[in-house]
């Protein structure tokens, strides 16, 4: 349930350290353990679930050190690392249907907000704003050099 690997443009290097043990996609809301590790918050509260039911202990599914009980907001507990995950440099979902947006994932939420336009319509290119404007599912083709 995280994002998935495929739309990011940042270097596996950079985004490694994010990713989500459970689903292993990038962590979509990450949250951080005592011992660093970092999952989607869906995720780990999964986990959680399923430990509960079986009368087992959450311990970290990485490396067991840690209770899941830590767990908390990577964006509260390790500002810095949350500052480094919202660098992750990442195409839109919807850039199969033609959506030419890239940026990084702190702004992908205001992105995702904005309803793609129908698909095949054609935006001038002086009404887009790529890096910051809304998702609009253009036809314009983005050619990578
Ligand atoms: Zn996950
Ligand atoms: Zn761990
Ligand atoms: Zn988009």
């Amino acid at each position: 349930m995280g994002i998935n690997k495929e739309n990011l443009l940042s270097d596996e290097h950079h985004a490694s350290h994010f990713s989500c043990a459970i689903c292993q996609d990038l962590s979509e809301s990450p949250v951080t353990l005592a011992c660093s590790h970092v999952f989607c918050e869906f995720c780990i509260g999964e986990y959680v679930a399923r430990c509960l039911d079986r009368q087992q202990n959450a311990l970290c599914p990485t490396c067991r050190a840690s209770d899941c009980a830590s767990a908390a907001k990577l964006s509260e507990a390790n500002p810095l690392a949350f500052r480094c995950y919202a660098k992750v440099q990442t195409r839109c979902p919807l850039h199969k249907q033609g959506c030419a947006w890239t940026g990084d994932l702190g702004s992908l939420p205001v992105h995702k907000s904005w309803p793609p336009c129908p698909l095949g319509v054609v935006v001038p290119d002086s009404l887009i704003d790529v890096r910051a404007g809304p998702c609009r599912g253009t036809s314009r083709i983005v050619s990578r050099t």
